[in-house]
C-alpha cells in the first residue's frame, strides 16, 4: 500500500546509510520537536532500535545562561516533570533557571474584586501547581540525552514518500545525494502543526483558526511577582498571560486580534509601558510594578487542530500521530506541550506494559493507544475552546456569567481542588 504525497519535500538528508538498502528499525520517529525527542529517547531507552528523521534534528541548542532569556516560555506541568524524570533528564536541567509557581490568579473583563479565581498551591496540599522555563533549556537536555543514547540513530531528512506493508512501513526519505530508506515496524508521526505523515495517510482534521495571535516576550519587573502566574481577560476578547520567570522577570502571552499584535511587536520600552498602564485600569502595572521589555517579541498564530484519528491507515495501523501532529490547543491554559508529552507517557506505557506475546506495532496495541488518548485529549481540546468562546464573547449575559462563575469557582476550595488536580495532569 503506498501513500503519495501531494508534494514531496527536498529538504536535505545527510545520512551515512548506504543508498539502496533499507536500514531497518523497530521504530522510525519523524519530528525532531519536543516530543519527537523525547518520545525516540525513551523509546531507546526501553531497549527499541530506533530512527529519529527530521531536517533539524542535528541542530544544537545552546544551553541557556546568562542574561539572555529566550522568549519562547513553556509552563510545565507535574505531568511533564514526571515525564522527564523517568527519561533521567530532569535533574540535569539547570534548575536556577526553572521557576516555580505556587499560585494563580486570573481576573475576569468587569474589573470588579468578586470576579477572580485565585488556585494556591498551598490551599491544594501539594509543592507547586508548574514550573515555567525556556523551550531552549528542555531542547538543550533532550539533545544530550539523544546524543549519548546507543540505540537512537539520527537522521536529517525529510520524509518523500511512505509505503506500508504488513510487516512495517518503508519511509522513503529525500536527501542531497540520494534517497534514503528506512524501514520501519512501528512509525511515530511527530512532525508538527502541518504533519506531513498525517497527510499522506490522509487522516482527516478538525481545524479552527482563532482569528488571533499570540504575542510573546519577557519583560523585567519592579514588583517582585510571588511566583504567581497572573492572567487577564481583556475587555473585546484580549486574553493577557504574564508567567513567572527567575528573578524579577515575567514572559507575557497576549493572545490578541492580528491587527494589534502587529502593532505590539512595533512598539518601544516606553511605549509598553504606556500600553500596560492603560490596561485593566491599571491593574497589570499596579501588580507587577513598571515593564521593561527583556526580549524580542515574537508571535504565533492561534488555531485548535484536532486529527479525527491517531492511528492510520485504517486497515493497517503502522503509524502513532503524537504531539501537535494530533492537536494543536490555544495557549490560554499553556498545556500543548504538556499534552504532547502525556502521549508519549501513554504511549511508553503501553509499549512497556504490553503483553509478552504482542509484537510492538500489534494493532490492539495502536488501538489500546488512540482509546486511551482519546478521552483526555477530546477533555482539554473542549475545556479550552469553551473557555475561550466564553470569555471573547460580547453577548452581556456571557460575561456576567463568566465572571459571576470564576466568582463562584473561587468560593468553592473543593472544585478549586479537583481544578487544580486536573491541571497537575500526573500521567505515571
Ligand atoms: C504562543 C504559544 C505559546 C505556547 N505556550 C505553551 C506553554 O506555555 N506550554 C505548553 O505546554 N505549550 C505551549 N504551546 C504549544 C507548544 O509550543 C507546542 O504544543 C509544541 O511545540 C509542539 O511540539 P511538537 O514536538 O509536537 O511539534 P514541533 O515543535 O512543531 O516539532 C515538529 C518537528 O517535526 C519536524 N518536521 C516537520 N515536517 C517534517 C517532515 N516532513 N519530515 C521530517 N520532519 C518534519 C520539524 O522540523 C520539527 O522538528 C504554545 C504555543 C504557542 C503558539
Amino acid at each position: 500500500m503506498a501513500f503519495n504525497p501531494s508534494k514531496s519535500m527536498t529538504t536535505p538528508a545527510a545520512s551515512a546509510h548506504a543508498a539502496g538498502k533499507p536500514r531497518q528499525c523497530d521504530v522510525a520517529v519523524i519530528g525532531g520537536g519536543i516530543v519527537g525527542k523525547a518520545c525516540a529517547l525513551g523509546l531507546a531507552q526501553q531497549g527499541f532500535d530506533v530512527v529519529q528523521i527530521a531536517p533539524d534534528v542535528d541542530q544544537h541548542t545552546a544551553k541557556p545562561s546568562g542574561d539572555h532569556w529566550a522568549e519562547r516560555i513553556y509552563a510545565i506541568s507535574p505531568g511533564t516533570r514526571s515525564l522527564l524524570q523517568s527519561l533521567q533528564v530532569w535533574d540535569a536541567i539547570d534548575h536556577a533557571r526553572l521557576q516555580v509557581v505556587r499560585d494563580m490568579r486570573i481576573y475576569g473583563d468587569r474589573g470588579e474584586p468578586s470576579d477572580g479565581l485565585h488556585l494556591s498551591a498551598f490551599e491544594a496540599g501539594v509543592p507547586q501547581l508548574a514550573w515555567i522555563g525556556e523551550s531552549d533549556l528542555l531542547e538543550h537536555i533532550l539533545e544530550q540525552a539523544c546524543r549519548f543514547q546507543s540505540k537512537l540513530e539520527c537522521v536529517v531528512g525529510s520524509l518523500d514518500n511512505l509505503f506500508i506493508e504488513p510487516d512495517g512501513a518503508l519511509l522513503r526519505l529525500h536527501g542531497t545525494q540520494s534517497p534514503v530508506e528506512v524501514k520501519a515496524n512501528l512509525v511515530i508521526a511527530a512532525d508538527g502543526a502541518n504533519s506531513s505523515l498525517r497527510s499522506m495517510l490522509q487522516i482527516q482534521t478538525d481545524e479552527k483558526s482563532y482569528e488571533q495571535r499570540a504575542v510573546v516576550g519577557n519583560f523585567l519587573c519592579t514588583n517582585a511577582h510571588l511566583e504567581t502566574a497572573f492572567q487577564w481577560f481583556l475587555p473585546g476578547g484580549d486574553i493577557l498571560a504574564m508567567l513567572p520567570l527567575p528573578g524579577k522577570q515575567v514572559s507575557m502571552v497576549w493572545s490578541t486580534s492580528p491587527e494589534n499584535a502587529a502593532r505590539l511587536l512595533t512598539l518601544d520600552a516606553d511605549q509598553w509601558q504606556s500600553e500596560f498602564a492603560m490596561l485593566h485600569d491599571g491593574a497589570i502595572v499596579h501588580t507587577l510594578g513598571t515593564l521593561s521589555p527583556h526580549s524580542k517579541p515574537g508571535s504565533f498564530p492561534l488555531r485548535k487542530i484536532r486529527a479525527q484519528r491517531v492511528i492510520g491507515p485504517e486497515l493497517m495501523p503502522k503509524v502513532i500521530l503524537i504531539g501537535d501532529a494530533a492537536h494543536v490547543i490555544h495557549p490560554l491554559a499553556g498545556q500543548g506541550l504538556n499534552l504532547g508529552l502525556r502521549d508519549v507517557a501513554a504511549l511508553l506505557r503501553i509499549l512497556r506494559e504490553r503483553e509478552s506475546f504482542r509484537a510492538i506495532a500489534d494493532p490492539v496495541l495502536l488501538r489500546r493507544y488512540e482509546r486511551e488518548r482519546h478521552g483526555d485529549t477530546s477533555a482539554i481540546l473542549w475545556v479550552t475552546d469553551r473557555l475561550k468562546q466564553l470569555f471573547t464573547s460580547a453577548n452581556p449575559l456571557q460575561q456576567k456569567i463568566r465572571n459571576w462563575g470564576m466568582g463562584l469557582v473561587n468560593r468553592s476550595h473543593l472544585i478549586k481542588r479537583y481544578l487544580i488536580k486536573e491541571a497537575l495532569g500526573e500521567v505515571q
